[in-house]
């Protein structure tokens, strides 16, 4: 806060407020108010346009551009103090800039709906249950009638002495009341209103290990046995606490990351401190969840997209308050505010979900690692296939590189093959060679897993006769073949439309599908194994709430031998019963157009293989290629991920790219292809005159899928290799970009650092 005016004069309250400008507005303070009492980041009611708005206190001032009988005064202070602390507002205030991002739009990323909207920051007491005493001491023989009430028992005995809240027995189970009700009944639990609160409320400011009521952190300590990787990295990082610095922890799938997690994190919440974990989705790796709520019985936060507003507002009111000692959350939980931070971990940074890819496109990554510097605290990047960039800053030594490069316990690690399906009979894209392979690991009763990151039936409709293709009117794609439902569908658009019986152009050509997709390779193995369970993941047979994790309880039993699945198999779950892996086409990624795509192919490799032989079966991952050849494809598999990023980042210097130069792209699009054209041209006509030698602008070009949902995309790339160079340039033309004639008539957007070029 600047010097504070005298009394006398009016007082102007700036603020941002959420709206795509990029500029703060002014408004008067009401004339009684103790500019004492004033504070940046507070939350205010003010008129805008023809209703109101929230907005955030930027600065208080006595003067304004604008003449002060034009001024509205605001309606109302909605905090006594800001909700942010000082060092999470100047974080704001630098995501804003260097993300070139309206600071209100900012501002209002890091707040829940509820608070946006004006809700009061306060939470609800909640009921929480806790074992009695019998409760303690009781058996799960006692209810063998109740599987139900058997489960939950157990859930709060791995939990004890912690007692539980609504809130967590519901992310734990939606349908948990029946049962804890009859154990109540039996005196087994006891319920009572009280919070348990995980940061005393009294020494705030000194840090002393402060514990859940019944002063214990864990109950289910690891008995494990470090291996001296594991305990180097743990000593290091725990060694950092209390400062800033940034580790890359790089290990293999399977050698025990979240273990060095939980043990960083057991020595954070002795101190007294809070946790934040990064995760790309949460939904799909519960059992990280699991293993957390399992190893700690402090109180555990969730933050992710499917939780309702007042689970979102309680969530992060738990962590601003301290009453919740550990936040997992995805990517728009990272500006949640921790009252006692200690250590920010980012688990698979490498994941392309950590950028936000519309509105504001943040990096959760480079912004968690910001925040850490900020509030002196350790950042922990972990992953089995780390991104070039962090690797590159690993190289560099900005971040300290923790290996662990053995599978932790017996667990081995699987074996990649390449297999040469040139001039090979292709039974629906799988050669004999993989359905023997397949059929050998059937025979003797383990599981197989089948990666093509491609749903529906196939990706092309054509015809036999004329070679008309469907297309997508709305896009440059063909329409997607989904058997099932009995459509042709657009992933692009969404538009659908029914199968076709006779080709449109000359009503008399068969049509034929073409390419795979995942309904075609589920058809292909029914075939093939009529007798054998098979159960596919992909989008379009998980929507439906819950049918996820059906899906991995049955494969965890062990009910379904076949496992087929897109990308979402690649993400952090274990099959301890699966030893082979075969992913059937690896081509396809091999020859794009963007130049993260073998960086990509590369990661999604590895993460697959890594679903094998997690017990102590050894795996086999096979790959179909038509380019056995392929140096990418032999150094990874030969050498390993690390390898191959090493001479992926050598590639990367030679070409001056990312990470060894900075890019911006500028996008623009609308119904007309000439006006995000010409806004292009204008825009880096205004560009080039800021720029310096350092900056390149190259296009405008058309993005590589010129039409999407009807709409004409065309984009201009900045690259640089001086980034204060290239932000001077581009604040300049976001300063100047209004004067751009149509400027209203088209939609246009800037993504710094962009991790993909469509
Ligand atoms: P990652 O996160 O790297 O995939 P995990 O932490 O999940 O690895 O470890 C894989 C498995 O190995 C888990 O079942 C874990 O409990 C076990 N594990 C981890 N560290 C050890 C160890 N030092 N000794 C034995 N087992 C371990
Ligand atoms: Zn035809
Ligand atoms: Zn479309």
């Amino acid at each position: 806060m600047p010097k504070l005016p005298d009394a006398t004069s009016r007082l102007i309250l700036r603020v941002a407020i959420a709206v795509p400008l990029y500029r703060l507005f002014d408004y008067l303070a009401p004339t009684d108010v103790d500019v004492h009492s004033l504070a940046s980041g507070m939350r205010l009611e003010v008129p805008f346009g023809t209703g109101k708005k929230i907005a955030f206190l930027i600065e208080v001032s006595q003067h304004s551009e604008i003449a002060l009988e034009k001024l509205k005064p605001i309606v109302r202070i909605l905090d006594d103090k800001p909700l942010l602390s000082a060092k999470d507002i100047h974080l704001l205030h630098w995501a804003s800039d260097y993300y070139h991002h309206p600071l209100g739009e900012v501002f209002n990323a890091a707040f829940p709906v509820s608070l946006r909207q004006g809700k009061v920051a306060r939470i609800q007491p909640q009921q929480c249950y806790a074992l009695t005493e019998l409760g303690k001491a009781a058996t799960s023989e006692q209810l063998k009638r109740s599987a139900k009430q058997q489960a939950v028992l157990g859930y709060f005995q791995s939990h004890y002495p912690a007692n539980l809240t609504e809130t967590e027995l519901t992310d734990w189970d939606k349908n948990w009341r029946p049962a804890v009700k009859a154990l109540l009944a039996k005196s087994l639990l006891t319920q009572t209103l009280s919070e348990k609160f995980y940061i005393s409320q009294h020494t705030a400011g000194n840090v002393r290990a402060i514990k859940t009521p019944d002063e214990t952190i864990h109950d289910n300590a690891s008995n494990l046995q470090l291996n001296t990787e594991q305990q180097a990295a743990i000593t290091a990082v725990i060694n950092s606490l209390g400062k800033f610095a940034v580790f890359l922890l790089e290990g293999i799938t399977g050698s025990g990351k979240t273990e060095v997690y939980m043990q960083v994190i057991q020595t954070v919440l002795e101190r007294g401190q809070q946790v934040l974990v990064l995760v790309p989705e949460i939904n799909l790796t519960p059992q990280l969840e699991q293993r957390f709520r399992q190893r700690f019985s402090v109180a555990m936060t969730l933050s992710h997209s499917n939780l309702t507003d007042k689970q979102r507002h309680t969530a992060w009111l738990n962590m601003q308050q301290g009453s919740s000692a550990i936040l997992l959350g995805t990517r728009s939980a990272l500006f949640t505010p921790l009252k006692k931070p200690g250590l920010i971990i980012l688990d698979e940074e490498h994941d392309a979900s950590f950028k936000q890819q519309e509105g504001f496109r943040f990096s959760a990554r480079d912004v968690a690692i910001m925040r850490g510097k900020l509030l002196n605290i350790p950042v922990l990047l972990g992953s089995a296939t780390p991104s070039l960039e962090s690797s590159h800053n690993a190289n560099q030594q900005r971040y300290q590189h923790l290996i662990l490069s053995q599978r932790a316990g017996n667990a081995v690690e699987p074996t990649l093959h390449l297999l040469d399906i040139r001039n090979k009979k292709l039974h629906h894209g799988l050669s004999e060679t993989l359905v023997s392979e397949i059929r050998k690991i059937l025979e003797i009763g383990e599981q197989v897993l089948i990666f093509l990151n491609r749903r529906g039936f196939a990706p092309t409709l054509i015809c036999h006769g004329c070679g008309w293709v469907a297309r997508c009117r709305h896009c440059d794609a063909n329409m997607v073949i989904h058997n099932y439902e009995n459509l042709l569908r657009c992933h692009h658009c969404g538009r659908e439309q029914r199968l076709l019986p006779t080709c449109p152009a000359c009503k008399t050509g068969e049509l034929t599908p073409l390419g795979l997709g995942t309904e075609r390779i589920e058809d292909a193995l029914r075939d093939l194994f009529p007798d054998k369970a098979l159960v596919r993941l992909d989008r379009d047979t998980t929507q439906r709430k819950g049918s996820l994790e059906r899906y991995l309880t049955q494969i965890n039993n062990g009910e379904a031998n076949i496992i087929l699945g897109t990308q979402m198999l690649a993400k952090g779950h274990h099959f301890p019963n699966v030893t082979l892996v075969a992913i059937v086409d690896v081509d396809s990624g091999l020859f794009s157009i963007d130049y993260h795509a073998t960086e990509r192919l590369a990661q999604m490799i590895i993460q697959v293989s890594g679903r094998a032989g997690r017990a102590e079966k050894p795996g086999k991952v096979i790959l179909q290629t038509r380019h056995p050849d392929h140096t990418l494809l032999n150094t990874l598999i030969r050498e390993g991920y690390s390898h191959f990023a090493q001479i992926a980042l050598a590639e990367r210097k030679e070409a001056a790219l990312p990470p060894f130069s900075y890019h911006a792209l500028l996008r623009a699009q609308a119904g007309n292809p000439n006006l995000p054209l010409a806004f292009l041209q204008a825009a880096a006509t205004i560009a080039k005159t800021y720029k310096t030698d350092h900056t390149q602008i190259l296009g405008p070009v058309s993005a590589p899928m010129e039409k999407r949902a009807g709409l004409f995309r065309y984009q201009l790339l900045f690259q640089s290799n001086k980034r204060s160079d290239l932000q001077k340039c581009l604040n300049e033309l976001i300063a100047n970009i209004d004067s751009i004639t149509h400027v209203k008539k088209i939609r246009w957007s800037l993504d710094v650092d962009p991790v993909d070029l469509f």
